[in-house]
């Protein structure tokens, strides 16, 4: 995070380990507050979506009149990091959604839900990513996308031994297939602050 006046990240709590985002987030010296309501979206500097379920996110935010106010802000450049679900919510495209599924959209990305089957479901790997440095990142994998086409717009940050695409960036947008807040890892949450 550049010096200045400190910054507020919003991170939006209608499901999912939003918890977990507002403690990596101010341990990291921001000023980190839930987002339940779209008059709160005018107070934010960025956000957080967490992960979760993409299909009761996509429901809440449009129960909740979040989506179109969340449209409109991210088409204004807000700043946005997406875990997992919210990986899922920021992507332009989604395979293996549910029928009436909506996404945000904003990542020039297509993503598969749920692309680990079985025994893979759910896991932890140590994951190079180069613009974090060394050591690897510890991540945790649970019921996670992957991303399958990346548009020219969106650069990869990190993939797989096996080349699948698990960490992009699209300009202040910042979208992981995993879940650095829950093994300790804090240098994506840094890295998001440093956007700002
Ligand atoms: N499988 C979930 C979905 O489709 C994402 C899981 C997660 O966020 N850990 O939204």
């Amino acid at each position: 995070m550049t010096a200045g006046p400190r910054r507020r990240v919003g991170v939006l709590a209608l499901q999912g380990d939003f918890r977990e985002h507002l403690a990596v987030l101010t341990g990291l010296g921001a000023e980190a507050v839930p987002v339940r309501r779209a008059r709160e979206l005018a107070e934010i500097d960025g956000l957080v979506v967490p992960g979760g379920e993409s299909t009761v996110m996509d429901k809440l935010s449009r129960a909740f009149g979040l989506r179109e106010p969340l449209r409109d802000r991210i088409a204004d450049g807000l700043p946005v990091y997406g875990t997992c679900a919210g990986l899922i919510m920021l992507s332009d495209r989604v395979l293996d959604a549910l029928p009436d599924q909506r996404t945000l959209g904003g990542l020039d990305v297509t993503v598969r839900r749920n692309a680990f089957g079985n025994q893979l479901d759910s896991f932890e790997t140590e994951l190079d990513v180069p613009v974090l440095g060394a050591p690897p990142v510890r991540a945790a994998f649970i019921r996670a996308p992957i991303v399958e086409e990346v548009g020219p717009a969106a650069s990869v940050l990190a993939a797989l031994d096996d080349g699948r695409v698990v960490a992009v960036q699209q300009g202040a947008l910042l979208g992981t297939s995993f879940h650095p807040e829950i093994t300790g890892e804090t240098r994506f949450h840094r890295h998001f602050l440093g956007l700002l």
